[in-house]
């Protein structure tokens, strides 16, 4: 497990926090000569969700590697057999922290698939080898740096917007972008769970500006909430962190509380569980789109193999590594016309530089199974 500090280009903030830079937990596993990785997307602070880095950190080092070790031992008919379609399954007694479980599972799959000569992308079932790419715009100090950042971000060749929004940031950000480059841009808004459902009316405000959607207004746990307010919305409402699960997507879209799902892998505990997320909306004709959680290159490149399955038709959060990061750990991701490509090489498809691992490592810890 690899701790890196990566200062953003400028401060992200949302309703859930801000933040200036980004606290990274790296898994790099080692399977004899078989190396795979891993990158943990919980934030330094429990705001997002409940999950925290050191948290993540620590859940991986007491509980997650040793219950890969009693598999390990237990079940597996040749010593050292732990696939990563068993790592979830072997897991499973312990509740929750499916960040932490997202980055043992990528890091297991990475490795797996780097053996097979196989790419995340194909083994996931992509579709297309370039996804558009999406930009997300936290809450800025004024207006004008607001409209100035989607000039640049329309510029660079961003197709599709999103703005985060709180109680007192939401209408007046939005009419702004709209006057200054009218229908020339896709937008949505994210609340982050910062509304109430007493704010339907005021939520109402953004009917008339024709956004794609409004993500998760309203707090993680409350669908019936979701689903009254979209009884009073024209906005199409949809979730991110009420999405912990395909189960929880399943449930999600049959109370109408949704009918637009984010995808996140490590908010729903991995790659292969993101997949089922995307079959059950897929099956339930709900579209659905890739977030995004400030990730290094090794995060987004996953992400990118995610996007380029059929049912990401909505564009997701996925930006070039400049928008984030001055020095990305892998090659840079870049924009090529509106479009990222789709990483092609085995598993996840990019490689950690080992002279920025080294100077921007904070600290590493060994755990053997
Ligand atoms: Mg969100």
């Amino acid at each position: 497990m690899r701790r890196l500090r990566l200062p953003l280009v400028t401060p992200f903030r949302s309703a859930a926090g801000t933040e200036h830079d980004r606290d990274v937990l790296l898994v790099r596993l080692l399977a004899d000569d078989t190396v795979g990785w891993g990158e943990c997307v919980a934030p330094s602070a429990p705001h997002y969700t409940s999950e925290y880095v050191d948290g993540a950190s620590e859940v991986i080092r007491r509980f997650l590697v040793p219950c890969l070790g009693s598999v390990r031992r237990a079940a597996a008919p040749v010593a050292g057999d732990v696939t990563a379609d068993g790592v979830a399954a072997a897991l499973a007694p312990v509740r929750g922290h499916r960040m932490a479980k997202a980055a043992l599972e990528t890091a297991v799959l990475d490795a797996e698939l780097r053996l097979a000569g196989h790419s995340l992308a194909s083994h996931l079932g992509a579709v297309r080898d370039r996804v558009p790419a999406g930009v997300a715009l936290g809450i800025a100090p004024t207006l004008h740096d607001l409209v100035e950042d989607v000039a640049r971000c329309l510029d660079q060749g961003y197709g599709r917007v999103k703005l985060k929004i709180e109680p007192g940031w939401d209408i007046d950000p939005v009419r702004a972008v709209r006057e200054r480059f009218g229908d020339r841009v896709a937008l949505q808004v994210d609340g982050n769970g910062a509304y109430a459902l007493a704010d339907a009316q005021h939520l109402a405000r953004l009917d008339p500006f024709e956004l794609v959607m409004i993500e998760q207004p309203l707090v993680d746990d409350d669908l019936q909430g979701h689903a009254a307010l979209a009884t009073r919305l024209r906005t199409p409402i949809c979730l991110d962190e009420s999405i912990t699960s395909a189960r929880a997507a399943a449930t999600a879209i049959a109370l109408g509380a949704c009918t637009v799902v984010n995808v996140k892998a490590g908010r729903v505990g991995g790659y292969l569980e993101a997949r089922r997320v995307h079959d059950v909306c897929a099956a339930a004709g709900v579209p659905v789109w890739c977030g995004g959680m400030l990730e290094t290159g090794v995060g987004r490149a996953g992400n990118l193999a995610l996007a380029a399955m059929a049912n990401f038709t909505l564009v997701g959060d996925l930006s070039a590594s400049a928008r984030y990061y001055h020095r990305d750990l892998t090659a840079p991701f870049v924009l090529d016309g509106g479009f990222i490509a789709v990483p092609a090489g085995p598993g996840l498809g990019v490689e950690p530089r080992r002279e920025v691992l080294d100077e921007l490592t904070t600290a590493v810890q060994t755990v053997r199974v």
